[in-house]
């Protein structure tokens, strides 16, 4: 089946280690806040996160960011 969604070539992102575009694997990770104790229940941020699948880097971007 044909899913462009599953193309390797589509996740390839910038690693700053490898200093060029990989492949990633991305997932979606819902972290929490710490910055603030009594508002860590509440600061639950879904992160994109990808990771590289050459050296391993990992980079999240905070997805409610943009
Ligand atoms: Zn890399």
């Amino acid at each position: 089946m044909a899913n462009p969604a599953a193309d390797p070539d589509a996740a390839r992102e910038r690693c700053p280690d490898c200093r060029e575009k990989t492949p990633h694997h991305v997932r979606v990770e819902i972290r929490t806040e710490s910055e603030n104790p009594e508002n860590a229940a509440f600061s639950r941020e879904p992160y994109r996160v990808a990771v590289c699948a050459r050296c391993g880097h990992e980079t999240a971007t905070r997805m409610n960011n943009v």
